[in-house]
C-alpha cells in the first residue's frame, strides 16, 4: 500500500537537526540544542501549580487570556509608546504557531515570501505548506551574516507579499542593526507588503536590547515568546502581535489550529512579566554571555579557526569550510561523541559552517570543543 500525504507537505524535509541527533551516541556533548538549559524560574512554576491546583482547567478565549495579552501589549510598548493594545495580540502554542499561523492567514499560492539565507529551518517549509514561493536575500557568509542592504532590496518584487526578518538570528546570532531596519522600513514604505519579525531572541542580547521593526513600519507582525527568555520551550507559549485587523486573521487561523494555547501555560505566563520573572531573564542573559566568552576561548586556543559571534541569541558559527561540507564535518563529529547542527541546514549561505549553541554547562562547552578538534585533527 502506497501512502501518499498532501502535496503540500511532500517535499517538506524533515529538519537535519533531528537527523543528527537520531543518529548521535548516547553520552555526547551536544553543541546542537536550540533551547536554554536553565530551569523555568520559580515564580512561573509556582503560577502554574497554583492554578493547576485551583482545579477548573478549561479553554481560553482563542486569542488568549486578556491579562497575559495586556502584560504582552505592555512588554512591546515599551520604550516605544502605547501603539500595541490586548486586541494587537494572539497568543499561540509556542513561536512556532505564531509563524505557521501567520503565514497561513497571510500569503498563499501566487506570493512570494522573502526570507533571509541563513534562515531558521522552520521557514523555508512553512512557505511550502503555504504554497507560496520562497525567495531569498542573503546574509553573506563574508560579511560576517551581516544584514545586505543590496541583497534585500534587490530581493523585494511586485510579487512579495511577506517579507521575514530574524533578529537575532538563528542561526548567526547577528542582529540586523538600527539603521537597517530603518533602511527595511524605507524600502517597504508604499507598499502592501507585510513584515514578519522573529523576536523569539530579542532579551538573549549580548550588549544592547536589539532594535524592533515594529519601531519604523506599522505592517509589521512580530514573533516572540517565553520559549527563550524564560527558558519555557515546553511549555509551547508564544504570540503574534501587529495591527489589529491583521491579528483578527491570524487568530481565525489559530482558533482552526489549536483553539487557545494551554490556559495552564497562559496563567504561568503571566507571572514571567513579573520583576522577579524579568530578573530571571537578567541572570539567564548574564550566564550566557560568560559562555559565550568560555566557547570563543575555547575556539582560540584548541581549534585556532574563524567563527561569527553575533550580538544576541546563544550560537557560534564556526568556520570549518576547508574541511569539507559541513554535513559531512557534523557527521564525521558524532564519532567523536559531540553533536553539532551543519550550517547547509539553514541554508547555502552558511555550508561550510557548525552552529555551535553555547547554551549549555561550560565545563560541557570547552569538553565539546576539545572533541571537535580531536575530530577535525583525526580526520585531516
Ligand atoms: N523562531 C526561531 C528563530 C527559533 O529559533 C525558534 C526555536 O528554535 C522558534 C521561532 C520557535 O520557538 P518556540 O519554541 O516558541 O515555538
Amino acid at each position: 500500500m502506497t501512502l501518499m500525504p498532501a502535496e503540500r507537505i511532500r517535499n517538506v524535509k524533515k529538519s537535519a537537526t533531528r537527523l543528527l541527533f537520531d543518529r548521535a551516541y548516547p553520552g555526547s556533548i551536544n553543541l546542537g540544542l536550540g533551547e536554554p538549559d536553565f530551569p523555568t524560574p520559580e515564580i512561573v512554576r509556582r503560577a502554574a501549580i497554583s492554578f493547576i491546583e485551583e482545579g477548573r482547567i478549561g479553554y481560553t478565549t482563542n486569542a488568549g487570556l486578556p491579562e497575559l495579552r495586556q502584560r504582552i501589549a505592555a512588554y512591546h510598548n515599551e520604550g516605544s509608546g502605547s501603539r500595541f493594545t490586548p486586541d494587537s495580540v494572539c497568543i499561540t502554542n509556542g513561536a512556532e504557531e505564531a509563524l505557521f499561523v501567520v503565514i497561513m492567514a497571510l500569503a498563499g499560492p501566487g506570493d512570494d515570501i522573502l526570507l533571509p539565507n541563513p534562515a531558521y529551518i522552520a521557514y523555508p517549509a512553512i512557505a511550502e505548506i503555504a504554497g507560496t514561493t520562497a525567495t531569498y536575500y542573503h546574509m553573506p557568509a563574508e560579511r560576517g551574516f551581516s544584514f545586505d542592504r543590496e541583497s534585500f532590496s534587490q530581493g523585494v518584487t511586485e510579487r512579495t507579499k511577506l517579507v521575514v526578518l530574524v533578529s537575532p538570528s538563528n542561526p548567526t546570532s547577528r542582529v540586523i542593526a538600527r539603521e537597517d531596519l530603518q533602511f527595511i522600513a524605507e524600502c517597504l514604505e508604499g507598499s502592501e507588503i507585510y513584515v514578519v519579525a522573529d523576536e523569539i531572541y530579542r532579551e538573549l542580547y549580548i550588549d544592547a536590547r536589539p532594535s524592533s521593526i515594529s519601531d519604523f513600519y506599522d505592517k509589521a507582525i512580530i514573533i516572540s515568546g517565553l520559549s527563550k527568555m524564560m527558558s519555557m520551550t515546553g511549555w509551547r507559549l508564544g504570540w503574534a502581535i501587529g495591527h489589529e485587523e491583521v491579528i483578527r486573521h491570524v487568530t481565525l487561523m489559530h482558533q482552526y489550529a489549536s483553539t487557545c494555547a494551554s490556559a495552564v501555560s497562559q496563567r504561568a505566563g503571566i507571572a514571567a512579566f513579573t520583576d522577579e520573572g524579568r530578573k530571571a531573564t537578567a541572570e539567564m542573559r548574564e550566564e550566557l554571555r560568560r559562555r559565550r566568552d568560555v566557547m570563543a576561548r575555547a575556539i582560540d586556543r584548541e581549534l585556532k579557526l574563524p567563527y561569527v559571534s553575533g550580538e544576541g541569541a546563544f550560537y557560534i558559527m564556526l568556520d570549518v569550510s576547508r574541511f569539507g561540507a559541513s554535513d559531512d564535518v557534523a557527521m564525521r563529529l558524532l564519532e567523536e561523541r559531540v553533536i553539532t547542527v551543519p550550517g547547509s541546514a539553514f541554508g547555502s549561505e552558511a555550508d561550510g559552517y557548525l552552529r555551535l549553541s553555547f547554551s549549555i554547562d561550560a565545563s560541557l562547552i570547552e569538553e565539546g570543543i576539545r572533541r571537535i578538534a580531536k575530530g577535525i585533527l583525526r580526520t585531516t
